[in-house]
């Protein structure tokens, strides 16, 4: 392959992971719901589910997405710690750190990782306390690991930075695009059911 294939493969490959640990979060949050019986539908940036759920379910969908996210980062970092020889691992381990990076940006601007209550319901889910941020801090974690890993195995030099910078720039951009144009197709599909 020559250089520019694989740079552009290694975006790829990067912006896949992210759209599919997303789509994991979505899928985690509907299964609750489906469990028990009401409607629900992942969508690649939100999920959409029946507005008949109690408050009780409501903290098991929230938890739900919580889990799906906590596990594909878990999974990403397992198969990156054991592989040896697939060339475009470290592009999956950051595409896999990002939903815990945005949450742990989010922490650190605004006070709380997700917007609306999620991670309130989440933490109660779990018997956290309600209003604490122990998500908040378990991603902030999980996000720190990620990349200390990615550093001892990777032993990146200085001149990584240039194309961080560039890849923090476009993450945002993508993150953001996937939810704004996610709403609005499905909005109008689904909010009004
Ligand atoms: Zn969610």
């Amino acid at each position: 392959m020559t250089k520019n294939k694989i740079e552009f493969k290694i975006w790829t490959i990067y912006f896949a992971t992210i759209f599919f640990s997303v789509y994991v979060h979505e899928f985690g949050h509907c299964i609750p719901a489906w469990i028990h019986g009401y409607w629900a539908v992942p969508t690649p940036a939100k999920e959409y589910i029946s507005n008949a759920v109690s408050m009780d379910m409501k903290q098991n969908i929230s938890l739900g997405g919580i889990i799906g996210s906590i596990l594909v980062l878990l999974i990403v970092v397992f198969l990156y710690l054991i592989n040896k020889t697939y060339r475009f691992n470290s592009a999956i381990l950051a595409g896999a750190i990002v939903t815990p990076g945005m949450y742990t940006f989010r922490f650190l601007l605004i006070g709380r990782g997700h917007d609306a209550t999620e991670f309130q319901e989440a933490q109660s889910a779990l018997g956290f306390r309600y209003s604490g941020h122990s998500l908040d801090w378990i991603f902030l974690i999980l996000f720190v690991s990620g990349i200390v890993i990615w550093i001892i195995k990777s032993k990146p030099n200085y001149k990584i930075i240039g194309k961080l910078s560039i890849g923090f720039v476009l993450t945002l951009i993508f993150v953001i695009g996937l939810q704004v144009i996610n709403n609005a197709i499905f909005d109008p599909i689904f909010l009004a059911k």
